[in-house]
């Protein structure tokens, strides 16, 4: 079946301009001014006049019913991919942290049993790892060649926290097979003489939390990182950067010519510190780590995208119930509390309400982030972009429709929003997943129009710097 899109303003990360999209099955197959309806067979003609048209958001920052301390994110594979689909994403990549005993084979086909049945869009996979050894650096060669993952992410805080050196081997093996390494980066050393500090003072408060992971943490983290990239030549993508001090750091590197790459999230855009000052439980609503920073750092933030020195935006989606898990250790200290928040739905329009509309980032520069770079980094060839024989990953976005953003309208899997109450401008008119209509706009919501299962693996390649 075809579909031809007419009249929209066709947006990619380099201009703008008013024309028509056919698709044919599940590609793109003609972009242009005018496309003649006699030439194309077409049985659906969807007409979007003053709506934009731009490739489908990917999401490269997921965790998708994670297990955590013995619960599990509370969104799945279905119900995770719905939400993201009825907000504009058509493509996630989720993270699987591959235990010591098991081979990331294992890790990874579990996983795939989970995802296949259920994902309504596109996804891949990002292995995790906690310690480097001969079984782990020979199966790497693998991950990134037939596995389809050319790039593995590792963290320098938590239980699976790695150490220099498992961080440094990493970098040399992930620096001889053209992959990336991403990089949690908080130091977790100054994060536990903090948690030590505040116990012996008894303050465990909510507003205890960022204040036990301050900025210093992530700078000497990622200053660390870069100069472990240096030394191996790797290709570092520090994800969900939060301060304005790692930022600079960052910049630095680039400037100095090294591989260094970097994604942040719209809660450190939008939200800042402040929030933990929100009375009783609901303040755990943001204990997410990095935790919210100060404003100074929202804005270089919002800068480094217009200029940038940001190259994607992720959700860090990892929601857990306000009221039955978060709390599942008690209410009591901030160190007890599950961290992470929903964000996979909202991602896309907050980006273009409270970026594009308020005059911080281009249109262009939006789908850029949310889309092309992400699709060239992470080595999906067939995404990312409205051109020609490219998958039909596309949304049709109303710039002016309004929208009260809402847990109980969204369709992730949690009883709260981060943002309840804000209200946006611009939302999804219509989600097209590899040809597919997936969601569309219904009167005062986004509704979804997929199947559980139609979402395929995206077999990733090698990234090749330009
Ligand atoms: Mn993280
Ligand atoms: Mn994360």
């Amino acid at each position: 079946m075809n579909t031809l899109i007419k009249n929209g303003l066709i947006i990619s990360s380099n201009g703008r301009f008013e024309g028509d999209v056919l698709i044919e099955e599940d590609r793109i197959v003609s972009v242009k001014e005018k496309i003649n309806i006699e030439e194309t067979g077409t049985t659906e003609i969807i007409e979007a006049k003053g709506k934009y048209v731009f490739p489908g958001v990917i999401d490269p920052h997921t965790h998708l019913e994670m297990p955590c301390r013995g619960t599990y994110s509370s969104d799945d594979f279905r119900t995770g991919t719905i939400a993201a689909a009825c907000g504009g994403t058509t493509s996630l990549i989720d993270f699987e942290l591959v235990a010591p005993d098991k081979t990331t084979k294992e890790a990874f086909s579990a996983k795939h049993k989970l995802a296949s049945e259920k994902s309504v869009i596109d996804y891949g996979f990002h292995a995790s790892y906690s310690v480097f050894n001969k079984q782990i650096n020979s199966e790497l060669y693998d991950v990134v060649n037939s596995y389809g993952s050319p790039n593995f992410k590792l963290y320098t805080t938590y239980d699976f926290k790695v150490n220099d050196k498992a961080l440094i081997n990493f970098m040399l093996r992930a620096a001889e097979l053209g992959a990336i390494v991403q990089l949690h980066s908080e130091n977790n050393a100054i994060i536990n003489i903090m948690n030590e500090k505040f116990e012996k003072e008894k303050n465990l408060g909510v507003e205890y939390h960022p204040r036990s992971r301050p900025n210093i943490a992530e700078e000497e983290a990622v200053s660390r990182a870069i100069a472990f990239a240096k030394f191996t030549n790797a290709e570092l993508y520090i994800v969900h950067i939060s301060t304005k001090e790692a930022l600079r750091k960052t910049i630095q590197a680039r400037k100095e010519g090294l591989n260094v790459y970097v994604e942040t999230c719209p809660q450190y855009l939008i939200l800042d510190e402040t929030c933990y000052e929100t009375k009783g439980w609901d303040a755990a609503k943001y204990v997410i780590s990095p935790p919210l920073r100060d404003r100074e750092s929202c804005n270089a933030l919002w800068e480094a995208i217009a200029s940038g020195n940001i190259d994607t935006i992720g959700s860090d989606h990892c929601p857990f119930f306000l009221n039955g898990t978060k709390d599942i250790f008690g209410k009591n200290d901030y160190k007890k509390i599950l961290g992470g928040a929903p964000g996979v739905e909202t991602l896309l329009m907050l980006l273009h309400s409270e970026g594009v509309l308020k005059g911080k980032i281009s249109l262009e520069k939006m789908v850029e982030v949310l889309s092309t770079n992400t699709a060239r980094l992470f080595g999906m060839n067939n995404k990312g972009e409205i051109t020609v024989g490219k998958d039909a990953d596309i949304v049709i976005f109303d710039p002016k429709q309004k929208y009260t953003i809402s847990y109980k309208t969204l369709h992730m899997n949690v009883d709260y929003n981060p943002y309840e109450g804000k209200e946006v401008t611009g939302m999804p008119y219509m989600v097209f997943s590899r040809g597919k209509k997936v969601a569309q706009w219904n009167k005062d919501k986004v509704e979804f129009l997929g199947q559980a299962g139609n979402g395929k693996f995206i077999h990733r390649k090698p990234f090749k710097p330009l």
